[in-house]
C-alpha cells in the first residue's frame, strides 16, 4: 500500500476530528435492515428526533441530511427571501452563511469578542439599532456557537427581540455544551445541528433542525420531503427539497447520542491534556472557556504569539503535518473569503486575528495518551525561546 519511497514507515495518521462508533450504532443499523426500514422514514428516524429533541431541551426536532440543510430550512421557515439581509457571524464554516445566498438574500458578516470567540453581542446591537434608524432591518441573526463554546445568547436573543428579528442558532459545533445549564441551539426561534462525519456526533452525515414551533417543524418536515401536500395524489403548492434523514444513519444517531456525554468527557481531557503541556509555554494561549456554560470542546484551539514562541502557527501546523498529525488554522472568517467579498462586514478584526494566530490540534475522542504526547512532544520541540 505505501509508496515505494524506501526510508522508514510513516507514522500512523492522526485526524483532527474522525468518527468513534461506540459499537450501539450497529444494533440500531441491524433492526433498520432487519425490519426493512431502508427508507428516509421509519422508527428510528421518529425515535432519534425524540430523543434528540429531549437531549437538547427542544419541543421539536426534525431530521435531515445535513446542518446545511437543515439552516437552509431554518432560513425558509424564518421567511429570507431575495434582497433579505441576514447578520451571521464571521468567524464559521461557509456553510453557516451558504443558505443565505441560496435564497438570494444578502449575508452581512459580524465579527467577534474574545471572551467565546462568537458573535460580539454589542456590535449586534449596535447593527440592529443602526438598521431600525434606516427604516430596513434583517430578515434574521444567524449565531453561531463556535468549536463546541456557545456564544453571549442572552444578550444576542434581547436584541433580537427588542427589534423582532427571528434568531437562528447554527450549533453544528457545540452540541453537548451549555449556556447556563441549557443546551445552545435550543434558545432561538430555530437551531439547528450537524452529524458530519468530524462532528462531535455523527450518522456520517446528517443534521437536526429544532424549535419549539410544532408547526415550524411540521412545515420543514413537509419542505425536506418534496413539499407534498396531504393528498392521495402527488399535489405541491410550494417548492420542496429532499433533505430527509435516512432511516439507517437515524439509527446511527441513536447510538450515538447514548454516548454524547462520553464524549465531551472524552473531548475534555483532551484539552486538558493540552493545556497541562502547552498551556504554559510563551507565546501560546488555550481558546478560553467563557464564564456561562460548558465548553464541549470540539476542537481544542490555542493561539499563537510568534514573537514569544519563537516560530508561527503555520511553522506549528507544517512540523505536525510533516509528522502525519492533521492540525488546522482556526476558520478563516467569511468576510475574508473570496466568495463573500462583495458583502457588507461590521468590524473583523478580532475574527482575522484569530485566524491569523490561531490553530486546531487534533481533538478526536478516541485519541489516546500516545497520541496526545506525540504532538505535544512536537510543539514543545518548536518552542525556541
Ligand atoms: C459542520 C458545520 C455546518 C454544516 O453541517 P453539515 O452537516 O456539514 O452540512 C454548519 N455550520 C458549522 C459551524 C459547522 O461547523
Amino acid at each position: 500500500m505505501s509508496a515505494p519511497t524506501g526510508g522508514p514507515p510513516a507514522p500512523p495518521r492522526i485526524y483532527l476530528s474522525p468518527p468513534h462508533m461506540s459499537g450501539r450504532e450497529q444494533v440500531y443499523v441491524n433492526e433498520a435492515f432487519a425490519t426493512n426500514w431502508v427508507a428516509p422514514v421509519g422508527p428510528h428516524v421518529d425515535a432519534f428526533e425524540q430523543e434528540f429533541a429531549h437531549a437538547v431541551g427542544a419541543r421539536h426536532a426534525a431530521a435531515v441530511s445535513s446542518g446545511t440543510a437543515a439552516l437552509h430550512l431554518a432560513l425558509i421557515l424564518a421567511g429570507v427571501g431575495p434582497g433579505d439581509e441576514v447578520l451571521c457571524s464571521t468567524l464559521t464554516f461557509a456553510a453557516s452563511a451558504n443558505p443565505i445566498v441560496y435564497l438570494g438574500g444578502h449575508p452581512t458578516f459580524i465579527d467577534s469578542e474574545r471572551t467565546s470567540w462568537n458573535m460580539d453581542p454589542a456590535l449586534l446591537a449596535e447593527t440592529l439599532a443602526a438598521r431600525a434608524r434606516s427604516g430596513k432591518l434583517p430578515r434574521a441573526v444567524i449565531l453561531v456557537h463556535l468549536y463546541g463554546q456557545s456564544a453571549a445568547i442572552a444578550p444576542v436573543q434581547a436584541a433580537c427581540d427588542r427589534y423582532g428579528v427571528t434568531l437562528i442558532e447554527d450549533a453544528a459545533e457545540a452540541l453537548g455544551s451549555t449556556y447556563h445549564d441549557r443546551a445552545p441551539g435550543a434558545f432561538g426561534k430555530l437551531g439547528i445541528y450537524s452529524f458530519n462525519g468530524n462532528k462531535i456526533i455523527t450518522t456520517s452525515g446528517g443534521g437536526m433542525l429544532v424549535s419549539d414551533d410544532s408547526a415550524l417543524v411540521a412545515h420543514a418536515r413537509k419542505l425536506a420531503t418534496q413539499a407534498r401536500d396531504n393528498a392521495p395524489h402527488y399535489q405541491h403548492s410550494e417548492i420542496g427539497y429532499n433533505y430527509r434523514l435516512s432511516n439507517i444513519l437515524a439509527g446511527i444517531g441513536r447510538g450515538q447520542l447514548e454516548v454524547l456525554e462520553e464524549r465531551v468527557q472524552a473531548r475534555r481531557r483532551n484539552f486538558d491534556f493540552y493545556t497541562e503541556r502547552l498551556g504554559r509555554m510563551a507565546g501560546i494561549e488555550m481558546m478560553p472557556e467563557a464564564p456561562w456554560g460548558r465548553h464541549a470542546r470540539w476542537l481544542t484551539c490555542i493561539t499563537v504569539d510568534a514573537a514569544q514562541f519563537g516560530v508561527d502557527r503555520e511553522a506549528i501546523r507544517r512540523t505536525l503535518e510533516a509528522e502525519n498529525i492533521e492540525a488546522r488554522p482556526v476558520w478563516k472568517p467569511l468576510h475574508m473569503q473570496p466568495v463573500f467579498a462583495t458583502c457588507a462586514a461590521v468590524g473583523g478584526d478580532v475574527a482575522a486575528d484569530l485566524f491569523a494566530r490561531g490553530l486546531c490540534l487534533p481533538s478526536g475522542s478516541s485519541l489516546t495518551e500516545a497520541d496526545l504526547d506525540r504532538v505535544c512532544t512536537l510543539v514543545e520541540s518548536l518552542h525556541t525561546n
